[in-house]
């Protein structure tokens, strides 16, 4: 499999014009197929299992910005802090302080979003809108601020129902949008709020216009997934 050069160039002249940040998700590729997208200059790519990051991150160049995009599983966690980049899919206060922890040992201070659950489906992952309004107005505010102090909660992450109609996809995407909102003012987190991650291969336009700076691109760069990986 190849990537898709005349894709790629497209939607990043598409994205730079916009001020839109894109992580190309590589799952299931090669490391051959990420060199590939590295050479046209993408240096932000997004992989959904540990095991499989960690050997791309041994095998490729050390300038890669790794987004871990997919469920993570707090005893997991230790294997990518000392490299990952930025963890979109943080969906507990009990990963959190996990990710804090293990960030700690490794002298960094690790980058998260917080993912919120906007889909229809149950089987999707997330903060829902009440655990998010819990988490900002009574974990962060009341507790030692040294709980967190290894990690920088920088913005949201969602994903979308996955359905042909448009219209309930847009009204998730402005759900997350208005939350995003809402506590890009929250003083607590000292304006490095700034992230907005939403959109994939079949939504990242519509996910644009409703305010995302950050999309997720999987299947227009590499081509389809092999579903039995
Ligand atoms: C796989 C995946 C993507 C990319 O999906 P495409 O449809 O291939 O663009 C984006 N975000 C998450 C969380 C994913 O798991």
């Amino acid at each position: 499999m190849a990537v898709d050069v005349g894709s790629y160039k497209k939607i990043v002249a598409e994205l730079t014009n916009k001020n839109v940040t894109l992580v190309a998700v590589s799952k299931t590729k090669s490391a051959q197929e990420i060199l590939d997208l590295y050479n046209l200059g993408q240096r932000d790519f997004g992989e959904n299992y540990v095991q499989e990051l960690v050997e791309k991150y041994e095998q490729l160049p050390k300038d890669i910005r790794w987004h871990f995009i997919g469920h993570l599983q707090s005893n997991k966690v230790k294997l990518i802090a000392p490299f990952v980049y930025l963890i979109h899919s943080v969906d507990s206060e009990k990963l959190l302080k996990e990710i804090n922890k293990q960030s700690e040992k490794n002298n960094r201070k690790i980058d998260c979003l917080l993912q919120v659950h906007i889909a229809k489906e149950v089987t999707k992952f997330g903060f829902d809108e009440k655990e998010l309004d819990n988490f900002f107005k009574e974990t962060l505010s009341m507790n030692d601020k040294s709980l967190f102090k290894n990690i920088r909660i920088v913005g949201l992450m969602g994903m979308a129902s996955f359905t042909n109609n448009m219209k309930i996809v847009k009204k998730e995407f402005q759900f997350l949008k208005s939350l995003f909102t809402k506590y890009s003012t929250f003083s607590i987190l000292n304006s490095q709020f700034s992230i907005l991650s939403m959109g994939m291969s079949s939504d990242y336009e519509l996910a644009i216009e409703d305010g995302a700076n950050m999309v997720r691109i999987g299947s227009l760069l590499f081509g389809k997934r092999d579903p039995k990986k």
